[in-house]
């Protein structure tokens, strides 16, 4: 039996990811000491006043039922809150605030919803690989919006007229994964223009809305001018909550996509488990929010960490100011950074990624994730040190 031609349209990065994470599997089996600093994958508990509240909802037989696709109004109201207390941004939740079944939905049903075959979707290269496979599952072609070699801000003066005349949904993602990198100051203005004079739907991913460093701020796309008629912004309970099995975020932001966004989504999943949704409201409680701070503490302490440990080995590395990756180029002597991954897995079984799989402008680079406990990271830092790298 074929693949659909989407199916087989997801990239050959993809599924090299898939293949190293099998092959982590198989050393793993075979007794080997993997490190794996390949995911993204919060390592921290979810806070236990989250999973009580989700107990203490499961045994309420109303959440037992459908949910209802607006959402619970203690999540969204909630959220609203939250946006109010963090970014100064004042949303309806009834109209400018819907829980997702976690981001990774929202990207593909966003990308579903308002891009057809025959248009493009834009997708800040390096980038998170699900912006371009969700293009390629909805049988639309993603596009690379290339990002500064320096400052990871989207160029968009580097895009061809035909892409930019072709553009239906446009992503970006600040504090930026794999980078680490926040908006520049300019970047959501330039975004909005972009969006409104070509007619594109803009879609911020803010999976780390939470997780800055150093006194650095993140910054909501709703503070600029603008953003509200042409823009939604996913907000993810997976990293900074460390919320990730739960599979919980909200789709912000304006009222008229969010309508379209549910209609499409209607006709896939049957929303949000109302346990779950009642569980992301007590994360977002306003006398809660020291759990971030603690979260934060930890990768930042990691963060320090494994610089230390790599630039003691002679490897030269620059801390980010927000998420929990470092991102560095790929040493001299490599023939790409697949092969710099392969030689570090095979060598001292570190797996790490590849910035080939963040896009064709990620290629020099590699990154590591700190969503492994102190221990690891320290002993993993040792291993790379120990490679002379240098
Ligand atoms: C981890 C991550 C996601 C996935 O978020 P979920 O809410 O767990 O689906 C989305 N976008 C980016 C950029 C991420 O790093």
């Amino acid at each position: 039996m074929k693949d659909s031609a989407r199916l087989a349209a997801l990239s050959v990065h993809t599924l090299w990811l898939q293949q190293l994470r099998d092959k982590v599997e198989v050393m793993e089996a075979s007794g080997v000491d993997v490190i794996n600093l390949g995911l993204g994958n919060p390592d921290l508990p979810t806070p236990p006043h989250v999973v009580e509240a989700a107990q203490a909802a499961l045994t309420d037989p109303a959440t037992h039922r459908y949910p209802s696709f607006r959402g619970r109004p203690e999540f969204t109201s909630a959220m609203a809150r939250h946006y109010l207390d963090r970014w100064g941004v004042a949303l309806d939740p009834a109209t400018a605030i819907v829980p997702s079944t976690g981001s990774q939905e929202a990207i593909n049903t966003v990308v579903a919803a308002f891009s057809d075959r025959g248009d493009v979707v834009l997708a800040g290269d390096p980038g998170y690989g699900v912006h371009f496979s969700a293009a390629a599952l909805a049988g639309t072609d993603a596009v690379s919006l290339p990002l500064d070699p320096v400052t990871w801000q989207p160029d968009f003066a580097a895009l061809d007229p035909a892409h930019v005349a072709a553009a239906s949904v446009m992503f970006l993602c600040y504090p930026n994964n794999p980078t680490g990198v926040l908006a520049g100051a300019q970047t959501f203005a330039a975004a909005v223009d972009f969006a409104r004079r070509h007619d594109v739907v803009l879609v911020h991913d803010f999976a780390y809305a939470e997780i800055a460093f150093d006194g650095h701020t993140t910054t909501s796309v709703f503070e600029t001018a603008g953003a509200r008629d042409v823009a939604v912004e996913l907000y993810s309970m997976t990293k900074g909550y460390s919320m990730a099995g739960w599979r919980l975020g909200a789709v912000v932001g304006n009222p008229d996509l969010i309508d379209r966004y549910l209609t499409f989504k209607a006709e896939i999943d049957n929303g949000t488990f109302d346990a779950v949704q009642l569980a992301g409201a007590a994360a977002l409680d306003p006398h809660r929010q020291d759990v971030l701070e603690e979260h934060v503490a930890v990768y930042r302490r990691r963060r320090d960490l494994v610089c230390a440990a790599l630039e003691a080995g002679g490897v030269p590395v620059t801390p980010p100011p927000a998420t929990p990756y470092i991102w560095s180029p790929v040493p001299p002597g490599f023939e790409s950074c697949a092969a710099f991954a392969q030689y570090v897995l095979d060598e001292v079984a570190v797996a790490i990624s590849p910035g080939w799989a963040f896009g064709e402008h990620g290629t020099d680079h590699y990154r590591i994730s700190l969503m492994a406990p102190d221990e690891d990271l320290a002993v993993a830092a040792e291993r790379l040190a120990s490679l002379n790298l240098a």
